[in-house]
């Protein structure tokens, strides 16, 4: 029997556009109140007003996640709001392509920084709220970049192989907590990243997986009876060529 959401609330990071904004909308859609975090405060906005009339609460904090007081700030503004989070989706990313000696070192870095240490950083501030209520949902945004590598993705891949490997050992961690954390390996999806990168043209062909694809995804993953739990899906476009 699925289980509803109705009620419950989510953090969802990377909110502000992309699949952090289709996320977090879709689950509004399933009475879930909403926390949303990224940097530029009019996306997150922007999101908000998109989920006017649905009947659940919402706030922001606008946050880079990669500094750990930060996010501890920006938490304790969501949980003051909202309440403490029954679903935490770590979505927030950026993605940056060139060759290991082409990458300026900084980029490099920060790539690491927002896509591994801003996950850990979120997941550790949220999770005590998950444990005390023993029970919850993680939902890790990793990439079929975090499944292999290719010739330019080395921060990129080691950002994502590094979500896969934090999600496997948090998951067996928290389990005892009846606490499911899951990664999900997307291949492309039509967003301002993909375009960014060049992985698309800018039609947003629909060839392409969309941002409302994953969300769906998320959402009836997270409605599976709280007994089983997804450990990792890859996601693909079934006809992109
Ligand atoms: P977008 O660029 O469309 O959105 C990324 C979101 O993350 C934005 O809201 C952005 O807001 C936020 N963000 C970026 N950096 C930070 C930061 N330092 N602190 C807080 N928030 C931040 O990307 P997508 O929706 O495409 O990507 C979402 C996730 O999915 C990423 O982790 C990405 O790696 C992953 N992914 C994407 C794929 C694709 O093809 N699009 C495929 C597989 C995985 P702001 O800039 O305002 O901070």
């Amino acid at each position: 029997m699925v289980q509803s959401l109705k009620g419950k609330t989510a953090f969802v990071t990377g909110a502000g556009k992309g699949i952090g904004r289709a996320i977090a909308l879709a689950l509004a859609n399933e009475g879930v109140n909403i926390g949303l975090l990224a940097r530029t405060e009019t996306d997150l906005k922007e999101t908000i007003s998109r989920a006017e009339g649905l009947g659940v609460k919402a706030a922001y904090a606008a946050v880079d996640i990669s500094s750990l007081t930060d996010v501890e700030q920006s938490v304790k503004k969501l949980t003051d709001e909202l309440g403490a989070a029954d679903i935490l989706i770590n979505n927030a990313g950026i993605g940056k392509f060139a060759t290991l000696l082409d990458m300026d070192p900084e980029e490099w870095k920060r790539i690491i920084d927002v896509n591994l240490m801003g996950l850990y950083h979120v997941t550790r501030t949220v999770l005590p709220q998950l444990i005390e209520k023993n029970r919850g949902d993680i939902v890790n945004i990793s990439s079929t970049n975090g499944l292999n590598g290719a010739a330019t993705s080395s921060a990129y891949s080691a950002s994502k192989f590094g979500v896969i490997g934090l999600t496997e050992s948090l998951a067996q961690e928290v389990r005892k907590n009846n606490i499911r954390v899951t990664a999900l390996t997307p291949s492309t999806v039509a967003t301002e990243l993909a375009i960014k990168t060049n992985l698309i043209a800018e039609n947003n062909d629909e060839k392409y997986m969309q941002p409302e694809d994953i969300a769906e995804f998320v959402v009836s993953q997270l409605k599976l009876h709280q007994r089983i739990y997804v450990k990792q899906a890859s996601l693909l476009a079934t006809n992109p060529f």
